[in-house]
């Protein structure tokens, strides 16, 4: 029997095709239905796209144009002042929400005349629910039509299989993109600090922009390079500029992106990757994220099959590498501890590049590199930037780097100043500063004592760091904020700065009750109170602090070592023996706290005192209030 190639032309006779045929032309008519309509309900002015930064700007600018901000979403629909339609439309982006980012509603909080008057200056800002009844149509139709679209691709594509041959339809090909030689190149230059995981990738780039020194001398190329370090510390960035510099194709994959993929889509995306990165070679495979689809298979209570078919073709693919293959292939992770162990054995990714958060000579770095091109006013000191910001990431000092230039534009600065650096910096740290935020004359003296507290404590005790500045505007979440700032980098505590840390982390509160009496506990506290748990727990159960369970650590759900289901790895007995631990720690504080406060009431009082003229005290100010302080043998530990 001779067999027809079915072709979707015309003078088809087939029932099964026409049917087929009418589907799809029912699909079209739904298709163009729903766009008519949704055209229909937004035939809107054409509006111009502006900036988020510059809309932020103006918004700040007692003398700008804005009468009006709507936000729905991440879409921000502008109306100018003197109109009664939004003429101008922009987009958020970046990270943190718009306040955050500096808009804000200059308006809040006034009554009056005030009101009038600040409405006449700065624009309203209205946040919308994003819900409307078309787009719930729109909604509906978009998660239906794909599924129903499919339906009828795969009744086509049996057929096409059917009868005839059938062609490769491109499903299940990569999503990974190509950066070619003309995307943005990233060399190691934009990556500042971070040397000797520099240096062990240089050797990659060497391999391959030379492969035959390497082959000559029989030398074992690497085939699989975890790069593994805390969130923000620039993984991401290297791998890119080991494909900018080694300038051959670079084939990038979010093991996120596997998570979206339908079933056993994931594997043979991997398939794909794999053979596009051969047929390319030399080439570097980079997959980003790879924890989200290699953590451990028993861990977290079953990981997904789709997960584990994903994980299972990484697998096979790398084994199935010939060592002159020419492709290397590069993985990120946050989470090195929660990877399976199959994926780190010798012939996978054998090779560990640890990237670590930056040290102060590399915060420098960092900040020079994000402050390049950005107008900083001559006397802007970096250095004391870099200084106070121990234990962050690359990326929080970028983000410090935006905002800083964020808030001189809002003040409407021609360059960026310290006070500008100051800001962003805590800003990013806490939040941003409330002035408009009411707070009555109690609660203002509540907030001098409690910050207060805090201070002298940590100012007391000999292991604490010392205190940087104390402030009563409220930032963020806070009512006010004592910073204590380590006078260098260091990577290990001692039991003795911990108990410190605990008890002038207790001074706050302690102070409180003091001042006010026993009844009046606020709620002022309570970040310090969980703080307190946090650190006296992972005292007692990961450094093995405690007096009642020396050297013992329980490793916690967290690392992956034990899931709900699994249960503890320890008794209740020893779960209640670990509470009372912890509680002890927190008792010893607030008793060493208090003990702080009763010997040196008169500096507590002044210290308040001078915070409610002031509301913000620096070092300078602080020093000669505080050296009045002495500490009582009652808080002594050693
Ligand atoms: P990760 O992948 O480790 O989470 P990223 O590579 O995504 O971190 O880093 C986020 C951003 O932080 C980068 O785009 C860059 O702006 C900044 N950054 C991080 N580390 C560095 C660094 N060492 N030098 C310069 N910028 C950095
Ligand atoms: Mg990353
Ligand atoms: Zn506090």
């Amino acid at each position: 029997m001779q067999k027809k190639p079915v072709r979707t032309g015309q003078g088809q006779n087939n029932n099964k095709s026409n049917t087929v045929r009418s589907l799809l032309f029912t699909f079209l008519v739904i298709c163009f239905g729903a766009l008519l309509i949704v055209n229909f309900n937004r035939n809107e002015v054409q509006k111009t796209e502006v900036p988020i930064s510059e809309v932020i700007q103006r918004a700040n600018d007692p003398d700008g144009n804005i009468a009006k901000i709507t936000v729905t979403g991440d879409t921000l629909d502008i109306t100018l002042k003197g109109q009664d339609k939004a003429t101008e439309t922009s987009r958020k982006d970046g990270s943190g929400t718009l306040y955050d980012q500096g808009l804000v509603n200059h308006c809040e909080g006034l009554e009056g005349s005030d009101l009038t008057d600040c409405e006449g200056k700065y624009p309203t800002i209205e946040y919308k629910e994003n819900v409307n009844t078309w787009g719930i149509v729109l909604d509906v139709s978009l998660t239906l039509l794909p599924i129903l679209f499919i339906i009828i691709f795969f009744s086509w594509m049996m057929r096409q299989a059917n009868s005839a041959n059938s062609q490769s339809m491109g499903f299940g090909k990569s999503r990974a993109r190509l950066y070619g030689p003309d995307k943005k190149k990233v060399s190691f230059k934009d990556v500042a600090g971070n040397e000797a995981a520099k240096q062990d990738l240089t050797e990659i780039v060497d391999f391959l922009k030379a492969p035959k020194k390497y082959e000559k001398l029989g030398a074992k190329i690497p085939r699989g390079v975890l790069l593994a370090g805390e969130p923000g510390t620039g993984k991401t960035l290297m791998a890119r500029a080991v494909a900018g510099e080694a300038n051959v194709p670079f084939f990038s994959i979010s093991g996120s992106e596997f998570a979206e993929m339908f079933v056993g889509v994931g594997a043979s995306r991997v398939r794909d990757l794999f053979s596009k990165a051969k047929k390319n070679a030399p080439s570097i495979i980079f997959i980003d994220e790879i924890d989200a689809v290699a953590h451990k298979r028993d861990a977290r209570g079953g990981a997904g099959r789709e997960d584990e078919q994903t994980l299972n073709q990484i697998l096979v693919e790398m084994d199935g590498f010939d060592n002159d293959s020419g492709v290397i292939v590069m993985a990120a992770t946050n989470r090195v501890d929660m990877l399976d162990k199959a994926l780190l054995r010798p012939g996978r990714f054998d090779r560990h590049v640890n990237v670590t958060l930056p040290e102060r000579k590399d915060r420098l770095e960092i900040l020079k590199v994000h402050f390049k091109g950005k107008p900083v006013e001559a006397n802007v000191d970096l250095e004391a930037l870099a200084k106070k910001t121990a234990g962050s990431s690359g990326a929080d000092l970028a983000n410090i780097a935006n905002e800083a230039a964020i808030t001189a534009a809002r003040e409407g600065h021609k360059a960026i100043s310290n006070a500008d650096l100051t800001e962003a910096f805590e800003r990013v740290a806490i939040g941003p500063e409330r002035k408009n935020k009411m707070m009555n004359d109690k609660e203002k003296k509540i907030t001098a004592y409690h910050e207060a507290g805090h201070a002298v404590v940590g100012h007391v005790l000999p292991d604490s760091d010392p205190v940087h500045k104390v402030t009563i505007i409220p930032r963020g979440q806070t009512g006010g904020v004592t910073w204590f700032l380590p006078p260098e980098d260091r990577s290990y505590k001692n039991i003795y700065e911990l108990k410190d840390i605990l008890a002038r982390a207790m001074g706050g509160r302690v102070a409180e009750k003091l001042i006010f009496g026993k009844d009046a506990v606020t709620t002022g506290a309570s970040s310090d109170l969980s703080n307190v748990a946090e650190l006296a727990k992972s005292m007692v159960v990961e450094e093995g602090m405690s007096e009642g369970l020396r050297n013992l650590v329980f490793p916690s759900e967290a690392t992956g070592y034990y899931t709900i289901t699994t249960g503890k790895p320890y008794s209740e007995k020893t779960a209640e023996l670990i509470d009372a631990e912890i509680k002890k720690l927190s008792d010893e504080a607030a008793v060493r706290a208090e003990a702080v406060l009763r010997a040196n009431k008169p500096v507590l009082d002044k210290l308040a005192e001078e915070l409610l003229k002031q509301e913000t005290l620096e070092e300078k100010e602080l020093e000669p209030i505080l050296a009045e302080a002495k500490l009582p043998t009652a808080a002594k530990l050693h």
